[in-house]
């Protein structure tokens, strides 16, 4: 293995474009890197690099979205390497909610070229991802950041919409508690619009703003009997539930809507149920006995049974155990639009809710003030031929559905009831704040924006990025330049004879992580679990090590095609010159050192399809000359 090549950024970049799920994250979080280093057993290092650009990786490790999953390399192989849950593991071990936590491990001597701050004073309101991320990188900068929040508690949708089955409290706690040891200040209880307004910030010294308010009003439908009581909107709904406040529901609860929003009310309402089932204690364990002596007489009997046995039987046990009311979810797709995660809809299931695909409400009905049902009309199309909302229904297929609560989970808009016009604030007709998409400036100088709140609803990592990504735009413009870590190039060349993927790696398969028993899973009780560590670095030697790529010297080059006809994926080409110069969607494909364009007057040249390669090195190992090497190109921060 050798290393120290000089590499032109644009190539770099070329390479960087490579490792998708690191182009795939908004913060670029090097999800493959720690794949890597966790396959390796370098854990500390792992945790490291998922930390450094994102001050919410332990939470990221639970809950994120995962775009990084979406992008990866291996899900044209068979399936994406489980990245999140890789996350999880790491951050369990060094992260802020374990006892090895060390942020001064992360940011060593705390870059100095870049504390440009000078202690000068930044205002943030709201205490969401989007928020917190952008008051952590000022502080960072050397800013002195202080953050308002409306509510008493720090965490936004984090701890007003996720469910704690989800996201543990105390992880949100500890990364915020990271974020303010770095001097960043929370004032919880403190709204902008009703406790202070922009300019009072103005007036008391604060130089820069940044709006991370959320979207935190549910949307409305503009049906009939919306108004009834029983019918509840699932912001308001989450935002109860998480504070600790009872909601009153019915026996029989519809939702509607396919979004995580609509399931995770869904099965925050079978969590509440236990709060109000109406069998007392010794009918409860009577019930649960009966049911578990039912499963365990039918096991002896015939073995052991059929899944779908013992999932219908753990859902009854949960149900009567619990005093389950009957949990109804209508969505206007159909089960491959659904939005909504598919290891939510699984576990949604499983935990006995009811799915109904293709249908929207029509009218609430109701008797006395209170909702007694819903009309739901199916529909046939959600989405028009240019792929817009619009949503077409068959008249007469209406049925009504008898419930006594109703809860809407059809999206969410920011509540910008405070803006005045004296504040110079744009707004947009989506209803959002008016940003520069780079940027994120508003027409008012001082104030910036991100998340939800600057366009639209959306993911954590997104408003961690907008947060981070104002903060460089407040530090320009308070100090006349963005700091940047310088950055150097590192390229290492393995050696042919020595290079090699691990054993096996490209026919294990993706497990997903193990998650709580049905009959555990009661209350705040976390559903999805860690990986045990042998899994978890079997998992990782999935990964495959985009950041590596085979690379071709055009002078020891005798285009003998020996690399093509050994490619086990098929992804290598011996192509005419002429045939390069013709098609630029090639060019970009091609493989020379570097991506250099074969000169004229060359005979032929390789060319590799990015998207199936395999870094098995079988290429350079064949190559009778040397001329094919597998590399590794990097940017690194100084
Ligand atoms: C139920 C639910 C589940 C979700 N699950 C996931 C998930 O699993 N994974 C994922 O990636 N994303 C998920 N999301 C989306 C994610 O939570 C949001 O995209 C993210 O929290 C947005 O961050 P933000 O900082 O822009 O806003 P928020 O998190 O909404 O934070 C805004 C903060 O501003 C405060 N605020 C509002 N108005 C004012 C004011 N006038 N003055 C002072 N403070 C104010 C609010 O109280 C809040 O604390 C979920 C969202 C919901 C609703």
């Amino acid at each position: 293995m050798s290393s120290g090549f000089r590499v032109e950024v644009p190539t770099v970049r070329y390479f960087e474009r490579q490792v998708l799920c690191r182009e795939g994250c908004p913060v670029r979080t090097d999800a493959g890197g720690y794949a890597q280093a966790i396959a390796e057993g370098r854990l500390e290092d792992a945790y490291i690099i998922a930390r450094t650009p994102n001050p919410f990786a332990s939470i990221c490790g639970r809950v994120c979205a995962a775009p990084c999953e979406a992008k990866c390399r291996r899900s044209a192989l068979d399936a994406a390497i489980s990245i999140r849950a890789l996350k999880r593991f790491v951050c369990e071990r060094f992260g802020a909610e374990s006892s090895g936590f060390d942020l001064g491990r992360v940011y060593p001597g705390l870059a100095q070229q870049r504390r440009v701050g000078g202690g000068r004073k930044v205002a943030i309101i709201g205490a969401g991802p989007a928020g917190l991320a952008c008051a952590h990188e000022l502080a960072l900068l050397g800013f002195a950041p202080t953050v308002f929040e409306a509510q008493q508690v720090a965490g936004g949708m984090l701890v007003l919409g996720v469910p704690e089955y989800r996201l543990p409290r105390e992880i949100i706690q500890a990364e915020i508690a990271a974020i303010e040891s770095l001097g960043v200040e929370i004032h919880l209880g403190s709204k902008l619009g009703h406790d202070f307004s922009l300019t009072d910030l103005q007036r008391q010294g604060f130089e820069a703003i940044f709006l991370g308010i959320g979207a935190h009003k549910s949307r409305e439908l503009a049906i009939e009997g919306v108004h009834f009581d029983g019918v509840l909107r699932a912001i308001e709904f989450l935002l109860n539930i998480n504070l600790g406040f009872r909601v009153e529901l019915g026996r029989k609860v519809v939702v509607i809507g396919g979004g995580n929003v609509a399931f995770d009310v869904a099965r925050s309402v079978v969590r509440q149920a236990e709060r109000f089932a109406d069998m007392n204690e010794s009918e409860l364990r009577q019930a649960l006995h009966s049911a578990a002596a039912a499963l365990e007489e039918l096991t002896t009997r015939e073995g052991e049974p059929p899944d779908e046995v013992r999932i219908a039987l753990d859902v009854a046990r949960e149900a009567i155990r619990k005093g389950v009311p009957e949990v109804h979810l209508y969505c206007l797709e159909n089960l491959d639009e659904i939005p909504a995660a598919r290891e939510e809809i699984e576990e949604a299931e499983k935990e006995g809710i009811k799915l109904h695909t293709r249908w929207g409400p029509k009218k609430i009905i109701g008797a006395d003030g209170r909702v007694t049902g819903i009309q739901l009309i199916k529909a046939n199309r959600v989405f028009d031929e240019n792929r817009r909302f619009n949503p077409q229904f068959i008249e007469g297929s209406e049925e009504i559905v008898e419930c006594d609560t109703v809860v809407m989970a059809i999206g969410q808009a920011a509540d910008l009831s405070w803006v005045r016009p004296e504040d110079n604030l744009k707004l947009t007709p989506r209803g959002t704040i008016q940003a520069d998409p780079e940027t994120l400036a508003t027409s008012r100088p001082e104030v910036f924006v991100g998340g939800d709140v600057a366009f639209g609803p959306r993911i954590i990592i997104t408003a961690v990025a907008e947060g981070q990504r104002a903060a460089r735009s407040i530090a320009k413009f308070l100090t006349g330049h963005v700091p940047e870590l310088p950055q150097t190039v590192r390229v290492t060349t393995y050696d042919s004879d020595v290079y090699q993927m691990p054993v096996g790696y490209e026919t294990m398969t993706r497990q997903t992580p193990p998650v709580l028993p049905l009959d555990r899973r009661i209350g705040i009780a976390e559903v999805e679990l860690a990986y045990p560590d042998p899994n978890a670095r079997r998992q990782a030697t999935r990964c495959l090590k985009c950041h590596i790529s085979p690379v071709f010297d055009g002078d020891l080059c005798i285009l003998c095609g020996g690399c093509a006809d050994i490619c086990p994926e098929n992804c290598l080409r011996l192509v005419d010159v002429a045939v390069l110069q013709g098609d630029a969607s090639l060019q970009s494909a091609i493989f020379t050192r570097y991506g250099h364009l074969p000169e004229r007057g060359e005979q032929g040249a390789i060319i590799k399809d990015e998207t199936r390669c395999i870094r098995c090195g079988l290429c350079a190992v064949r190559c009778p000359t040397g001329a094919v090497k597998m590399e590794r190109v990097e940017m690194l921060s100084a």
